[in-house]
């Protein structure tokens, strides 16, 4: 018999046809002696629906929230009927998803009238969502007759109050979960958690981030002391490169920690990258699995990783970027202004996505996200006021329509053949790399090329990882 926690994504839990397919995961897992937490998602597209609708109404638009609660209302009502067969038990169900629309409906009138809408208040809004999905699949199994029970996670994931992007206190968190969700999981309780949000200590809502519900599994994998966490999403695994971009892509069956943190920070969205924080270090299995294919094995994420012909394992991509360059002859041996820039744009809380240093101190360049960019320029034009009056610093600026492609592969940059290999191919397609990126693990090489050319290179790398190092 092993603990495990299981996380169900948004498509996972699109419809009540899917959800009952995830009732029956959990059921035949039951069956086998498991002991299982649930922790899911929204219903595909809540939660950008609740987000659009939020934003909506502070700038007087009410029509769209006004919208949403309708749609909420159909979907969840129909989702409901199909899935709760027993009248009373339908009739309870209804009642509370109505109560969390009307509480949605509420903030949203709330913050038309304000005409402001405060990163607390989003959080409030978009919480319903994975408030009210959790209740559909714990109703239904209840329904089915097993002992499941919905939990919100405002009770058991204590954070930061950094809302939109909440840190867990695992200390707290772990405390809580031993006190409230432990003993239910020992008395045979089948727990359906909210993934996404948390609260405060002092019980105010709070989010993780978009995706975040992997997180979520993490975290209270870690807490409950599970021998494995598995991500049940729409595909059969993590594979050679979006599957949506490359057809072709296949699963990996195995991955590291280290490997599937470059994917996931370099743009696989597959895994939320903080997922494997909380579970790192008891070296816990996770696996990723496919909802709509549950024979397949998937991936399976361990510490270490497993040596393949040709090393490198994936590639990824992070289209809307873009390169901020900092300039001037007057830099050279002037030391402090790189990390008078990077604190600069830290204070501003944009992240840096890869960084790289022109060898004739002439010039670095990094890359941020095209959200952050104006943002970031600002800040460095203002620390720098005195250099650039002074032309040590002749100019900062952004360039547009830059995409980030990363190899994925451990021990990549140490194997000499393959950095060759990826820029011959490169070279073949006449891909113009901007930017070579000097990350800090061995486990990624990261290049910046110019939008047009990005989905041709995926491409021409995907075939060279799929073939293990021969151009194909
Ligand atoms: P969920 O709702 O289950 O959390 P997501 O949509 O967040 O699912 O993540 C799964 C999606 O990630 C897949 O449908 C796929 O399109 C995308 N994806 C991007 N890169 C990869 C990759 N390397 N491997 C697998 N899926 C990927
Ligand atoms: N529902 C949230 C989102 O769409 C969290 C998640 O699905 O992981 O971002
Ligand atoms: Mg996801």
């Amino acid at each position: 018999m092993a603990t495990l926690t299981f996380k169900f994504g948004g498509t996972s839990m699109g419809n009540a046809a899917i959800i009952a397919s995830v009732a029956q995961i959990i059921l035949d897992a039951v069956e086998q002696g498991h002991q299982i937490l649930t922790v899911v998602s929204a219903m595909s597209g809540v939660t950008n629906q609740l987000l659009d609708s939020a934003r909506a109404a502070a700038e007087g638009r009410t029509a769209v929230y006004l919208k949403t609660t309708a749609d909420l209302r159909d979907r969840h009502h129909e989702a409901a009927r199909e899935l709760v067969r027993t009248p009373e038990a339908q009739e309870a169900l209804l009642v509370e998803l109505h109560r969390l629309i009307d509480e949605f409906q509420d903030l949203c009138r709330s913050v038309a009238i304000l005409g402001e809408l405060t990163n607390r208040g989003l959080d409030a809004i978009v919480s319903i969502g994975e408030r009210l999905s959790a209740r559909l699949l714990a109703a239904h199994l209840q329904d089915r007759g097993a002992a499941a029970l919905p939990i919100d996670a405002t009770r058991l994931i204590v954070t930061t109050a950094a809302f939109q992007n909440a840190t867990p206190l695992m200390d707290k968190t772990r405390a809580r979960v031993q006190q409230h969700l432990v003993p239910l999981l020992k008395a045979g309780v089948l727990p359906i958690v909210t993934g996404y949000i948390g609260a405060t200590e002092t019980g105010i809502t709070t989010t993780l981030g978009r995706g975040g519900s992997d997180y979520s599994g993490g975290i209270l994998a870690a807490c409950i002391d599970a021998d494995e966490l598995w991500i049940w999403t729409d595909v059969d695994g993590v594979m050679t490169a979006d599957p949506r971009l490359v057809p072709s892509a296949h699963v990996i069956p195995i991955l590291s920690y280290r490997e599937v943190g470059e994917l996931a920070f370099f743009g696989a969205k597959v895994l939320h990258p903080k997922t494997i924080l909380p579970v790192m270090d008891r070296g816990m299995p996770i696996r990723v699995r496919n909802t709509f294919n549950p024979t397949h094995p998937g991936t399976l994420i361990r510490p270490e990783p497993e040596i393949t012909p040709f090393i490198a394992k994936a590639i990824t991509i992070i289209p809307d970027v873009h390169l901020i360059t900092v300039a001037g002859r007057g830099m050279i041996g002037v030391p402090g202004i790189a990390g008078r820039t990077f604190s600069a744009v830290a204070r501003e809380d944009v992240n840096l996505l890869v960084i790289s240093q022109s060898s004739s101190e002439q010039s670095f360049c990094f890359i941020v996200r095209d959200s952050d960019s104006a943002r970031a320029v600002a800040a460095i034009k203002a620390e720098l006021a005195a250099e650039i009056s002074r032309q040590d610093v002749d100019r900062v600026w952004a360039q547009e329509n830059i995409e980030v492609i990363t190899i994925v592969g451990a021990g990549m940059r140490e194997t000499p053949g393959v950095a060759a290999r990826i820029f011959g191919v490169l070279a073949e397609e006449q891909i113009n790399v901007i930017v070579i990126a000097q990350g800090s693990s061995d486990a990624n090489i990261s290049l910046a090329v110019d939008s047009k050319d990005a989905r041709r290179a995926v491409q021409a790398l995907h075939r060279l990882v799929a073939n293990n190092g021969a151009a194909g």
